[in-house]
């Protein structure tokens, strides 16, 4: 910390309550206001904070910050921290126009979240959600092999993972476990090394007998990770049109939705625009896929006339709240190597005391980096 951050009292405010990281701050002598209601504050609320001359503001995903908000920081407002991977809430281009760093929580919540979208895969394809209801509701009358319903197998089969960053590749690492082929598509960035490494342990899990067949992983492009998948996951970053020269903003729609087998299913723990969710709902009521589990939606909290309410795909359309990283060391651990709290806080105090020699390019939880480089 330089001699002019010391002295200086900083003041931040925190959109909603990220537990005891919050002490961490305070205790360094920081003024720490937590917006205290469980929603999001609405946007006048953030604005008048931030004109007050905040330092630094906490926000998540439910906060939309953008040109307006960053006027109104008049200079003052010198980072914005993001608790959440996510980051489409927050405008790029303007964030860099005012340049006004923003940090990101990405790791911490990578194994968390692949490992919760490999569960609903799991719940989805072997109907678990049917089945607990049947036992609790007294429909379970009898033993059967194949009365009321039957799920299909997860073991063995092929899986499309879209989007091979972090979270792809983690989800990835516990699709192997279970002996399942991947098809992987990702136009931006390829990890050739780490699909050699997969290919490696298939190899290996087949030679000393662990498994009967040789498993096998490989780049494909998208229309064929549709085409020939039994299931396909989601791990893309929401990128609108202007944004990316492979936008993923409906990227599943009434198009490519109809490229997957009709026994197939769909997992989504990405964000919600991905999908077109009125395509969805119909590629799920006319059987072009086999069913869905989705953790994010094109309007959260999901509105009471969504169409992926319809009750006659209940029964192959599971719905989770958002809920991916909710496990507690992720959410609430204060160390910043452990969760999405303490890495929040460290990125913000790594801007706001000039860590790394004030150099904002190699503060490692910036995101947008592009706009500082000399
Ligand atoms: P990441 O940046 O490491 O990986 C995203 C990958 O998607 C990159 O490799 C990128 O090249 C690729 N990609 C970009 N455009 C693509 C396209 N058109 N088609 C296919 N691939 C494309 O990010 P991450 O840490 O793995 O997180 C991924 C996303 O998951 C986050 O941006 C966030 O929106 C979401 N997420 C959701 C939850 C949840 O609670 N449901 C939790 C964490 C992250």
């Amino acid at each position: 910390m330089n001699i002019e951050s010391r002295n200086k009292r900083f003041r931040v405010f925190a959109t909603c309550d990220i537990g005891e990281a919050i002490d961490l701050l305070r205790k360094r002598g920081y003024e720490v206001e937590v917006y205290p209601d469980p929603e999001a504050p609405p946007k006048k609320l953030i604005l008048e904070k931030v004109k007050s001359g905040i330092d630094g503001l906490i926000t998540t995903l439910r906060d939309s910050v953008d040109a307006e908000v960053f006027e109104a920081g008049n200079g003052k407002l010198k980072v914005v921290a993001q608790y959440a991977v996510g980051f489409d809430n927050i405008n790029r281009a303007d964030a860099n126009q005012y340049k006004v760093p923003f940090t990101h929580t990405a790791d911490v919540l990578t194994e968390a979240t692949a490992e919760f979208a490999f569960f609903m895969m799991g719940t989805l394809a072997r109907r678990m959600w049917q089945a607990e209801h049947l036992t609790r509701e007294n429909h379970w009358g009898f033993w059967h092999p194949y009365l009321p319903f039957l799920g299909d197998e997860v073991t063995g089969k092929t899986v499309a993972v879209i989007g091979t960053g972090r979270i792809g590749l983690a989800f990835i690492k516990k699709c192997v476990g279970f002996d399942m082929n991947v098809l992987c598509y990702d136009p931006a960035y390829q990890n050739d090394a780490f699909v050699k490494t997969i290919q490696e342990i298939h190899e290996l899990r087949f030679a000393r007998g662990l498994v009967r067949e040789k498993g096998h992983i490989q780049y494909v492009p998208f229309d064929k990770a549709l085409r020939d998948a039994d299931f396909v996951s989601v791990h893309v970053p929401l990128l609108r049109e202007g944004e990316s020269a492979t936008p993923t903003y409906h990227l599943f729609n009434d198009e490519t939705l109809r490229h997957m087998k009709p026994t197939a299913y769909l997992v989504n723990t990405s964000r919600g625009p991905v999908i077109d969710e009125v395509a969805l709902a119909r590629a799920l009521r006319e059987n072009w896929i086999a069913g869905a589990a989705l953790d994010v939606y094109e309007k959260e909290p999901l509105p009471a006339d969504s169409p992926l309410r319809d009750p006659a795909i209940a029964d192959r359309c599971r719905l989770m709240p958002h809920f991916a990283s909710a496990a507690r060391i992720t959410r609430l651990s204060a160390d910043p190597d452990k969760g999405m709290a303490g890495r929040c806080v460290q990125g913000l105090i790594d801007v706001l005391e000039s860590n790394y020699g004030g150099d904002i390019t190699r503060m490692p939880y910036v995101v947008n980096k592009e706009a500082f480089e000399k």
